[in-house]
């Protein structure tokens, strides 16, 4: 059950969940799948083990991390936040648990390595079984120390693309872990992309990374206009808002529809690049050229996120100089969430 080679893909069973949760609580670390991404979790008020969250991930220090909690409304109030104002609360009932990171008023149990030293805390309740399960037997086995709390970036190294399978968490990062550490299998995570963060510590709420839940979604619970800083200038540091993330080797270029995507192609075919290595990613009603290898072919842009990340990572696996991405036509979906991260992922590197 450690960093074990074997690729089972079985979701982890009981006792499996009971050694993460006493593992976490003793300072280690845990991959645990969450419904967005499989993240790489430490207990969030142990700034030792959170400081291997940050070497083991190569992650620059200062980029905050979200805190995920089974109880969000014990962890919003008085712990691992504080005054919350109603807005954060209306927003806690009607998303959590599930892809919503609030951020709030930091609340003592908070130490300045999870925040960056920032005066805010940004909390998650997951939904996904097996990390509500961790989060559960945390509480169970120190109830005194409830609601635990831990800190849980992708689980991936940084700036690199986020695992949304066991076997992708553990070709990331097996080889960085310790014997004590666990990693855990949840299957593939259903939601694909990383949680939608709300700054809640204003009048109106911010958007400040796309995610699943929509800024209409958010809109119609607090019958309010909502703010994307994205593309402002804001004082809070959101790492996933550094142009150049979720990257992989091949080069991604994102092309408005196929036509335009053709056009590149020839270019990079007539440049010398041959067709075999060059990937597509477009909506399921866009033909796949001659020669050129299909990585998804998602129906609408829910399918997009959850098969963004693992078409990203075959591309690699099989060594494509390109990918082309035709990004998802408009939806009631989370098209934003996936336009920002192919962008990101077609960011130059610096
Ligand atoms: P991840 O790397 O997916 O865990 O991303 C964590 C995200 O939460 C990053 O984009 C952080 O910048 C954001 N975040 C964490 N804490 C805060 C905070 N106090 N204020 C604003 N954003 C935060
Ligand atoms: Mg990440």
């Amino acid at each position: 059950m450690t960093a074990s080679s074997t690729f089972s893909s079985r979701i982890s069973p009981p006792e499996d969940i009971d050694a993460a949760a006493r593992a976490l609580l003793d300072g280690a670390l845990v991959v645990l799948p969450t419904e967005t991404v499989y993240g790489l979790a430490a207990r969030a008020d142990d700034p030792d083990a959170v400081q291997r969250i940050y070497d083991v991930k190569g992650r620059p220090a200062g980029h905050p991390l979200i805190v995920h909690v089974a109880d969000g409304m014990a962890a919003l109030a008085g712990s691992w936040g504080a005054d919350p104002l109603p807005l954060a609360r209306s927003l806690a009932e009607e998303f959590w648990p599930g892809p919503m990171t609030l951020v709030v008023p930091r609340g003592p149990r908070t130490p300045d390595i999870v925040t960056g030293g920032q005066s805010t805390v940004a909390i998650r309740v997951p939904s996904h079984p097996v990390a509500a399960a961790v989060l559960l037997r945390m509480d169970e086995l120190d109830p005194a120390g409830a609601p635990h709390g831990v800190a849980a970036p992708s689980a991936n190294r940084f700036g690199r693309v986020s695992p949304t399978t066991y076997a992708d968490a553990h070709a990331e990062l097996a080889h960085r872990l310790q014997s004590r550490d666990v990693l855990l299998d949840g299957g593939p995570s259903e939601v694909g992309v990383e949680s939608t963060i709300v700054d809640c510590t204003g009048d109106l709420p911010r958007i400040l990374r796309p995610g699943s839940v929509t800024a209409g979604e958010i809109a119609a619970v607090c019958n309010c206009t909502v703010d994307d800083v994205r593309d402002g200038v804001t004082d809070i540091r959101v790492s996933g808002s550094l142009p150049s993330h979720y990257a992989p080797d091949a080069q991604v270029v994102v092309s408005p529809d196929l036509q335009a995507a053709i056009a590149l192609l020839m270019a990079h075919v007539e440049a010398g690049a041959r067709v075999d290595r060059i990937g597509l990613i477009a909506p399921a009603s866009e033909p796949t050229p001659e020669g050129v290898r299909r990585l998804a072919a998602p129906k609408n842009s829910d399918d997009y996120a959850r098969d963004l990340y693992a078409a990203l990572r075959r591309a690699d696996d099989d060594a494509l100089a390109l990918v082309l991405a035709i990004p998802p036509g408009a939806d009631e979906g989370p098209v934003d969430a996936v336009i920002d991260r192919l962008h990101r992922a077609a960011a130059p590197r610096s």
